[in-house]
C-alpha cells in the first residue's frame, strides 16, 4: 500500500484510519483506500540475549508470518539517537505495512525496535492493529560471557560496548511494564536456544491465533 493516494495522486503518509473499514482516507481529497490492519510483532533484546539465533531458528519455520531481521536495512544515516531514530523506524514501519498487504504479519527482530517509545509515536504506525513486544532478556553475567566469546572480528567484546548492552538488558528489566504498551519478558539465561526458540514461536502464535488476518 503505498503512501500516493490513487484518487489525487499526493503523498501523504498520515491517511486516517477508518477501522470499520478498515479504510486508510486522504486527508487531501477523501478517497478510502481499503487495506489490512494487521497487528506487527515485535521481537527484541540487547546483543547477546540470543535474538540473532532465534530469529535464525525460526526463519522459514513459521509459516503464517514474514520473519525479519531490522539490521538488514540499517546504515549509519539512520543513527539518529536525538530522534528516536525515526527515520529507521518509520522506514521499517513502512516496510512491515506494505508487506503486510500481502495478507501475513511481520515479526521483526531488532534493538531499538524494542522499544515502544521509538515505535509508537511513528505516523505509520496507525496502519497496524496493535504492535506487540517481546524482549529477550538474561543475567549480566552470562550476557557479558556471550559477548566476549564471540569471534574478534565483531567487536563484540570492547568492554564499552558490553556496558551498553548491559545497559540495554537492564532497561528492559526495570522498565517493560511502566512503557505502553508493556513489554513481554523471557528470559534466556540457562536455556537452549532452540527451547528459547519454541517459546518465541508459541508467543507468535498466541498473539496471531484469533487474529483475522485475511
Ligand atoms: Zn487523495
Amino acid at each position: 500500500m503505498i503512501n500516493v493516494c490513487f484518487n489525487c495522486g499526493i503523498y501523504r503518509a498520515d491517511k486516517i484510519i477508518d477501522p470499520s473499514g478498515p479504510n486508510a482516507i486522504c486527508p487531501e481529497c477523501g478517497y478510502r483506500h481499503p487495506f489490512l490492519q494487521l497487528p506487527l510483532l515485535v521481537v527484541s533484546g540487547a546483543s547477546g540475549s540470543g535474538k540473532s539465533a532465534v530469529h535464525h531458528q525460526l526463519t522459514g519455520n513459521i509459516k503464517e508470518a514474514i520473519v525479519l531481521d531490522a539490521d538488514i536495512l540499517w546504515r549509519t544515516e539512520f543513527n539518529q539517537p536525538e530522534n528516536n531514530y525515526r527515520d529507521f523506524m518509520e522506514t521499517w514501519l513502512r516496510v512491515c505495512k506494505n508487506i503486510s498487504q500481502s495478507g501475513r504479519p511481520v515479526v521483526l527482530f531488532g534493538a531499538g525496535t524494542g522499544v515502544p517509545e521509538n515505535i509508537e509515536p511513528c505516523v505509520e504506525r496507525r496502519y497496524f492493529s496493535r504492535v506487540h513486544y517481546l524482549a529477550l532478556i538474561c543475567e549480566d553475567e552470562v550476557l557479558t560471557e556471550r559477548l566476549k566469546s564471540r569471534p574478534a572480528w565483531r567487536k563484540s567484546s570492547d568492554p564499552i560496548y558490553v556496558e551498553d548492552h548491559l545497559n540495554f538488558n537492564r532497561w528492559f528489566k526495570e522498565n517493560y511494564d511502566k512503557v505502553v504498551p508493556a513489554i513481554e519478558l523471557l528470559d534466556t539465561t540457562s536455556v537452549p536456544v532452540q527451547e528459547t526458540a519454541n517459546q518465541v514461536a508459541l508467543w507468535i502464535r498466541k498473539k496471531l491465533s484469533g487474529h483475522n488476518t485475511h
